[in-house]
């Protein structure tokens, strides 16, 4: 037997199993698939318009699930008049269930912080949802920016002689920085300090991020500016392999959800992404692991926030989300959309995604 796809329901759950229960099609107080491209650092302005209008034109009369657009900071006001409901309600028989995504945020409102964008600025040109937590921000920014490198620079010898010598001529230096220096400078410590080299080297390459806490942070500021937030979470290959994946996503979501009030949970949609199923080249999850994981967060919403809102809260699934794979994804009990990266950047397979379950 062939289990069914639903593109509206109601969740339940009963005998200890979430289940999807079927609604009327458009039924506006069912749960409705969100289906989110994230085009990462693609696409100039221009070009984000025209691949939008493809998979409008694509999905039109698509009313029954939310699709949602991420371009880079850049594309968002080009995208933001583009995308005006009335527009796309004229043109393509679709509008308030199209929403537009940045796809970081900062946590601050205003300041010496060149670079960066605040929650407020992006309400104001009319962004609806933001990503926090991607793991391209989460794990890799290490290795972009290079924080292995300066900090392995900082535990050689010729750069602690230095440091130590400026921190002893101060007023009053901390004995305690100054001693560990020393003591890391001491002949016998040569095999220690070349080791500490590259742990930490090899550690912050690897895994130097943002933190939860930043996450915490940005996540308030969002919600604090009318922003809903899409809140990624998922484990890399190690932690997968040591079994520790549900304990790491248990700790991404207390922290990076801490302070979220029960009523402001219908703002959080959560994405879980396992880092190992992202980007060429990789696998997507299998169904019973999705559906293990779904299960696993679902049910924690539920410890921290009751029933009634686990059951409501979208859970996303990331990682290769093609056409050929949505449908099956769907079909799981714990699953409410997708975020998808690659296929979202093709007009025929995005369309396709928002379309599972629809004759071609
Ligand atoms: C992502 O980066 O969030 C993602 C899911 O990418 P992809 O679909 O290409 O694996």
């Amino acid at each position: 037997m062939t289990t069914p796809i639903y593109r509206n329901y109601y969740r339940q759950r009963t005998a200890n199993q979430w289940r999807k229960i079927p609604a009327e099609q458009g039924d506006p107080s069912a749960i409705r698939p969100f289906l989110a491209g994230n085009w990462k650092m693609n696409l100039i302005p221009r070009a984000g318009v025209a691949l939008a209008a493809r998979i409008f034109d694509l999905c039109h009369n698509i009313r029954d699930v939310d699709m949602g657009f991420a371009p880079p900071f850049t594309g968002l006001s080009t995208l933001a008049d583009y995308i005006e409901p009335d527009f796309l309600q004229r043109e393509y028989g679709i509008g308030r269930n199209v929403f537009l995504l940045a796809q970081d945020t900062f946590f601050e409102s205003k300041g010496a912080f060149t670079g960066e964008i605040s929650a407020d600025m992006l309400a104001a040109i009319g962004v609806d949802r933001v990503i926090i937590g991607h793991s391209d921000r989460r794990a890799n920014l290490g290795k972009y920016f290079g924080f292995s490198s300066s900090v392995a620079r900082r535990l050689s010898k010729s750069f602690l002689t230095q440091s130590h010598l400026r921190l002893s001529q101060r007023e009053n230096p901390d004995i305690k920085i100054l001693s560990a220096i020393a003591h890391l400078l001491e002949e016998s410590n040569n095999d220690v300090l070349e080791g500490l080299e590259k742990f930490l080297e090899h550690e912050l390459n690897e895994r130097a991020g943002e933190s939860d806490e930043a996450i915490q942070r940005k996540v308030h500021a969002a919600l604090a500016n009318g922003l809903q937030v899409i809140f990624c979470c998922g484990e890399n290959r190690e932690a997968r392999r040591a079994h520790e994946t549900f304990e790491l996503l248990e700790r991404q979501i207390r922290i990076g959800l801490d302070g979220v009030a029960r009523p402001t949970m219908h703002e959080i949609i959560i994405a879980y992404e396992p880092i190992w199923a992202i980007g060429e080249g990789a696998k997507p999850a299998p169904p019973e692991q999705i559906a293990e994981v779904h299960d696993f967060i679902r049910n924690l919403l539920m410890d921290l926030y009751g029933e009634q809102v686990a059951a409501r809260v979208r859970i996303l699934y990331g990682g290769n989300v093609k056409p050929d794979n949505i449908c099956e994804i769907m079909q799981l009990a714990g699953v409410d959309g997708a975020l998808v990266g690659g296929a979202s950047l093709n007009a025929s397979d995005f369309s396709k995604i928002i379309r599972f379950g629809l004759p071609n």
